[in-house]
């Protein structure tokens, strides 16, 4: 098959793991006879520096045109002084928005071979295997906002309307009968009003669904059940910014937040996939990248945009293949302290492919 894919490396170790991303699609498109397009665009601090704007138009006409997108992360010191009016984290929330790509997933997954790398006993992480689903154009990251009079106050609000809930709720819930059948939604309805009508919403909707079973969840009980058992989640589903949080408490479950992947989709095939890892200028340019986060994107990618499943699969089991050889980044080095670098990792992925 044919495909246009837009490449926005961003800042940081972003346009580090791209580079083997992209390499990577390129050996499958070659093996298996796909001619894959890649068109860069800029997106973040870079895209600020320049051009003032994180997402420029001719960012947005090169996605337009794409059928899916791949982006590495945004951010950075340079760009995020108190002061600074233009962030690239704007330009994010932009993309995401302009797409309308309501609906966010992220899933976790143990490695049995990084089960010691852990901070949770092995016998909690054994089977941990859940999808997160996030709304993510709504919710209080995006409802109206201001700070007041003379700086002193300040308001945030969190507005959810039933087909906003209703939509994502159905990706949700579509997710959980392609899987083990479960779904949990997260609210925080005994306080809330938004979130009681996301509670509401959701009982409502999954009365199509009555081969999957509901479970509801406070918030704050959740994240102490994700810590006690974690093993019991299928699919989670979340608001913007409760799924935003719980998410990346889950990620320390699979090792590092550098092995985690993540797509944002509208309900036709077009996706945004992005690791759930921001630009990390700790270690940018220093080769300490785990590409594992980006590389399960791109599988990502080729499953629910461009319906090439078997060539998803490959990448996951390559890198299943390379942990389980014991190769290991900086980030998920072992007692040793002994660790690939993220060009010999991926020369590793590549090898297994
Ligand atoms: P971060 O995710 O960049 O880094 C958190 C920690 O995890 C750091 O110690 C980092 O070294 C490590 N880490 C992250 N990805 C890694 C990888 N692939 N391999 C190895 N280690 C990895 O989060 P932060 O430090 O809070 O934010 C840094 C910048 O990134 C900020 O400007 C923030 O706004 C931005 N950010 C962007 C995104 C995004 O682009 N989607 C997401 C989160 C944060």
């Amino acid at each position: 098959m044919k495909a246009t894919i837009a490449v926005l490396p961003g800042d940081g170790i972003g346009p580090e793991v791209m580079a083997h991303t992209t390499n990577l699609l390129s050996i499958i498109a070659e093996k298996n006879g796909h001619g894959f397009e890649f068109v860069e665009g800029l997106i973040g601090g870079i895209a600020i520096d320049e051009t003032g704007n994180p997402l420029p138009d001719e960012t947005i006409a090169i996605c337009e045109t794409a059928d899916a997108v791949l982006l590495g992360a945004v951010g950075g010191p340079k760009w995020s002084e108190p002061t600074s009016t233009v962030r690239p984290e704007q330009g994010l929330l932009k993309i995401r928005q302009h797409f309308g790509l309501f609906a966010n997933l992220r899933p976790v997954k143990t490695y049995p071979a990084l089960a010691s790398h852990a901070p949770l006993r092995p016998d909690l992480l054994e089977g941990v295997d859940i999808l997160f689903v996030r709304e993510l154009v709504s919710g209080i990251y995006f409802g109206d906002r201001q700070e007041q009079g003379d700086g002193t106050e300040s308001y945030d609000t969190m507005y959810y309307n039933r087909d906003q809930v209703e939509q994502v709720a159905n990706v949700a819930l579509r997710a959980a009968q392609g899987r083990r059948g479960k779904m949990t939604s997260v609210d925080k309805a005994n306080v809330l009003a938004s979130m009681r009508l996301w509670r509401r919403t959701v009982v409502e909707i999954h009365e199509d669904y009555s081969d999957v079973e509901l479970e509801h969840l406070l918030v704050d009980a959740c994240t102490m059940h994700l810590l006690t058992r974690p093993g019991d989640f299928d699919v989670v589903l979340a608001g913007n910014m409760f799924g935003d949080i719980l998410s990346d408490e889950a990620s320390v479950l699979a090792g590092s937040l550098g092995m985690l992947p993540s797509a944002s989709l509208r309900a036709d095939q077009f996706g945004l996939y992005e690791p759930v890892h921001g630009s990390a200028p700790d270690i940018a340019g220093q080769g300490k990248a785990n590409p594992i986060g980006m590389f399960l994107s791109a599988a990502m990618m080729l499953r629910y945009s461009l319906q090439l499943e078997d060539e998803a699969k490959s990448i996951e089991d390559a890198i299943d293949a390379v942990l389980a050889d014991g190769l290991r980044t900086a980030d998920i080095r072992g007692a040793n302290g002994e660790f690939a670098t993220t060009d010999e990792f991926a020369q590793a992925v590549i090898a297994k492919l």
